[in-house]
């Protein structure tokens, strides 16, 4: 794999800087490395913004805000077309900057840009998805109608495992309801999104709109703390996403905050086996397993069902193509930090120590043959319990645990129970079992049939329990609730001389 991809947005000294004002700016504090995981070596630098420099950020956007909300939503759409055309363009070059930072493969990365294209082009429809209400007459001579205005200065903070999708849930919809965005990307990926803000300013958006702000923590608390901030978008794990919504809301912001996830597959006796086997396969490898929505836990109704199931895994995993993110063929790439696997490794180990039965061993993989990348094979579990820590932890990595239950209503309990309740599915032929899953679950994200029931943009995003906090889900029609405010206007327009001073309630009398 090559040590740095044909372009990314950085200062002379190859640090990967901020975007303020329409321009590449650099950062004067700290800084962090930044990993290509398939050579397991740091390629660059990333700037981490001082509290400083995230209210230069705020202040570039605040004074965006007055020209951009008051442009037309027509017009506002009109960037966001050439905004698509513009991603669909450069889509695999981005694909490549995300392969390179984050390791998932190529095709997974083009993937991923493609989803966020799709919330682009839903944004487009912004002039029809602004409309207002309006009720004629609602009493003599009166009208009521409705507004949604834009908020103002909104921020985003989004995590490593979709460093162009999770940017671009937020982005486009932010924009086309008229605020002024500031981005923060994760601080392990941080290049994708520099040139999303690129190909803005090229489709036209006016200086300022979108600044993007690299850096950890110290950036983040400068967003939630400042005044100018009227809304935060998170996306990231549950102990973060608690964090950003305490302080968030309690300087007084619009706040929807989307956590971390153990997402259930149910397998029912009945299932088409070959089609769960290798649907489990892509939701619990792909990207190696560093996804919200991947399957973690195989709920198998059954021994019968059970032994069948983790046999025909077990039979496909050996032949699980692992290697480096831009090579031909490769199913799965690394891990994204030498820290996040170690942090994988130990739990497969606890794993072990809890007792349940370790029946593929990823760890054999890391071996000298993937050169120095942060490797680990698939790693199969089965005889999970739901006390085990395995069970009730966010892993976020390629370890797939099964839990044996005896039937339907058992499987249902045990996701019920779960702290974490983002995306769940179940595979059957049973209509009757799937409508009464769909129902009775208590998670935000049902799949039938399908392992990764991630919604289309024009439907929204979002977990309950645990792995959401906040009211409105991600893009979709919550998006556009969540960026603007409603107002309702009552007008009446009477002859001056009838105009009397009234003390009582109006009523519709
Ligand atoms: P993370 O929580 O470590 O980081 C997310 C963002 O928060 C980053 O921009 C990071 O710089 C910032 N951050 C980290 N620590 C912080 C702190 N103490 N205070 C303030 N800001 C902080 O998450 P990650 O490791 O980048 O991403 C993986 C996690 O994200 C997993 O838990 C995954 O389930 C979750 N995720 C959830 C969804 C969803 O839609 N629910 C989608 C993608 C990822």
């Amino acid at each position: 794999m090559n040590a740095s991809v044909e372009h990314e947005p950085s200062t002379a000294s190859g640090t990967i800087c901020h975007w303020i004002d329409g321009k590449a700016v650099a950062g004067s504090g700290r800084t962090a490395p930044v990993y290509n995981p398939s050579l397991g070596r740091v390629v660059r630098q990333v700037s981490l913004a001082t509290p400083a420099e995230v209210d230069r950020a705020v202040a570039s956007a605040a004074r965006a805000f007055v020209g951009w909300s008051h442009q037309t939503a027509l017009r506002r759409a009109r960037v966001l077309f050439r905004f698509k055309e513009l991603l669909d363009r450069d889509a695999r070059r981005i694909a490549r900057i995300i392969s390179e930072e984050h390791g998932k493969t190529l095709d997974d990365a083009l993937g991923e840009v493609t989803r966020g294209v799709e919330v682009v082009e839903f944004a487009c429809g912004a002039p029809q998805l602004l409309k207002g209400e309006f009720s004629d007459n609602v009493g003599r001579g009166v009208d009521s109608y409705s507004l949604r205005q834009p908020l103002g200065v909104v921020a985003g903070v989004t995590p490593f495992n979709f460093p162009a999708m999770v940017p671009l849930w937020m982005l486009p919809i932010a924009l086309a309801c008229g605020n002024s965005f500031v981005l923060k990307p994760s601080e392990r990926d941080p290049s994708a999104s520099l040139r999303l803000a690129e190909l803005l300013a090229e489709a036209g958006l006016p200086d300022g709109v979108l600044n993007v702000i690299q850096g950890d923590k110290e950036a983040v608390d400068a967003l939630l703390d400042h005044p100018q901030v009227a809304a935060l978008s998170f996306v990231g794990s549950t102990p973060v996403a608690r964090h950003i919504q305490a302080r968030g809301v309690a300087n007084h912001k619009r706040v929807q905050a989307l956590g971390g996830a153990k997402n259930h597959m149910v397998v029912m006796p009945d299932a088409d086996l070959s089609a769960a086997t290798e649907a489990l396969i892509g939701a619990a490898y792909g990207s190696a397993g560093e996804r919200c929505m991947a399957i973690s836990v195989a709920v198998a109704v059954g021994d019968g069902l059970a032994d069948a199931l983790i046999e025909k895994l077990r039979q496909r995993l050996v032949h699980l193509r692992i290697g480096a993110a831009d090579a031909a063929g490769v199913e799965m790439g690394p891990l994204v930090t030498p820290a996040h696997l170690a942090r994988v490794r130990d739990y497969i180990e606890l794993g072990v120590r809890e007792g349940a039965k370790l029946v593929m061993d990823g760890r054999a993989h890391s071996a000298a043959s993937l050169n120095d990348g942060f490797f680990l094979g698939p790693s199969l579990f089965d005889a999970v319990r739901p006390e085990m820590r395995i069970y009730r932890e966010e892993i976020f990595g390629p370890v797939l645990g099964i839990v044996r239950v005896a039937d339907y209503r058992a499987a249902v309990q045990l996701i019920n129970g779960h702290e974490f309740a983002n995306g769940t599915a179940v595979f059957t032929q049973s209509g009757a079992i799937a409508r009464a899953f769909a129902s009775e679950v208590e998670v935000g994200m049902v799949g039938v049939n399908v392992p990764i029931p991630v919604p289309m943009a024009f439907h929204s995003f979002g977990g309950w329990r645990n792995s959401m906090f906040g009211d409105h889900h991600a893009y979709g029609s919550e998006g556009f609730r969540f960026y603007t405010r409603l107002k309702t206007v009552t007008q009446r327009w009477p002859d001056a001389d009838t105009v009397r001073a009234e003390f009582i309630m109006p009523t519709m009398k």
